[in-house]
């Protein structure tokens, strides 16, 4: 039997662009003559998307849906889709048609040609306001930096082969990071680029308050270089008090004053910031570990979708773990 490819895809507040999703990755796989299925994580929806899902799942035996007992966010309903994806490779995809499904096939065919890890890298990134893309960029390039994990123009939109994805369902982490984690497992890779489209209906699920969370997870999930640089940081203080600290006595011992207001108050005011963001940057990593320590499950699932009767033609009938 032809191997069988997962397709993961997140779901929250799509509404009607759940039916879209399907019908346009029916056509595509369809068309590519793919075995798959597709794994539809609802993560809390308000909306009716999971009753959408659940229909969807009752028409066709190679959609399964599952739903998350609440909103729990994309990286953890990301995992919840990986988990229970059964393929020989599992493609991840957001389902507001942002990444183009037309792209599927020629990763598949990277994944034939021996690839394990394959991402889709964006040509361009459209739909983002200039505060948006700046922020995104800025990010993206100091993540590049200190972890040495290429996150430039990376995307979400990944095949993992079956080995790859076991390795990385491996980590024990809480919180994950799909992009970075899917980078850190290594395994042979192959890029293949894609243009972003703008999001079909609905506006981005990101406020400015869950990307910089995201932000600062990732980055605190794959490097301590925060902690670092507050230590630099603090060496240079040191140096600087030294100076400073020379020059007042030396003033002081030949009777003259030391000029005084404007100094007291820039060097409270440096100081005063510089220790609480040193202090905040170890609360972000002291909070990671709190995070870890209590090993809460990632997501929880409250339902999951029942499987269609089958009048699907048995050959087309995915075989589950
Ligand atoms: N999403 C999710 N949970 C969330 C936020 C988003 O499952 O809490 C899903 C959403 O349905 C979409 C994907 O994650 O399929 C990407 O979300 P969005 O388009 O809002 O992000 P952007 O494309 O702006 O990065
Ligand atoms: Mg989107």
């Amino acid at each position: 039997m032809s191997a069988l490819v997962s397709v993961v895809a997140p779901i929250y507040n799509e509404g009607p662009g759940v039916d879209r999703f399907v019908r346009r990755l029916g056509q595509v796989l369809g068309e590519a003559g793919l075995r798959y299925e597709l794994v539809l994580v609802d993560d809390g929806s308000g909306d009716d998307s999971w009753d959408r899902i659940v229909q969807h799942a009752l028409a066709d035996d190679r959609v399964c849906g599952i739903q998350l007992s609440r909103n729990f966010g994309k990286e953890p309903a990301v995992l919840a889709g990986l988990e229970h994806a059964a393929g020989d490779a599992v493609v991840v995809i957001d389902s507001d048609l942002q990444h183009p499904p037309s792209a599927i096939p020629a990763m598949v065919q990277r994944w034939r040609d021996g690839a394990h890890v394959v991402e889709a890298v964006k040509r361009n990134r459209t739909g983002q306001g200039v505060i948006g893309r700046l922020g995104g960029k800025l990010f993206n390039r100091a993540f590049t930096g200190l972890t040495k994990v290429d996150l430039v123009n990376a995307t979400d939109f990944r095949l993992l082969s079956r080995p790859a994805l076991d390795a990385l369902l491996r980590l024990p982490e809480h919180s994950s990071f799909f992009r970075g984690t899917s980078s850190w497992i290594g395994f042979r890779r192959a890029s293949i680029e894609v243009d972003i489209d703008h999001r079909e209906g609905g506006a981005s699920r990101w406020t400015f308050r869950s990307l910089f969370r995201l932000a600062v997870n990732g980055l605190t999930s794959f490097t301590s270089a925060p902690l670092h640089l507050v230590t630099l940081g603090g060496l240079a203080f040191a140096a600087f008090a030294v100076v400073l600290g020379a020059q007042t006595l030396i003033r002081w011992l030949r009777g003259g004053s030391v000029a005084g207001f404007p100094t007291v108050i820039l060097l409270l005011l440096v100081m005063g910031t510089f220790l609480l963001l040193g202090l905040g940057v170890i609360g972000e990593y002291l909070a990671r570990i709190h995070e870890e320590v209590r090993a809460r499950p990632r997501y929880l699932v409250q339902e999951k979708s029942a499987r269609a009767v089958a009048e699907v033609p048995e050959q087309l009938v995915p075989e589950r773990k």
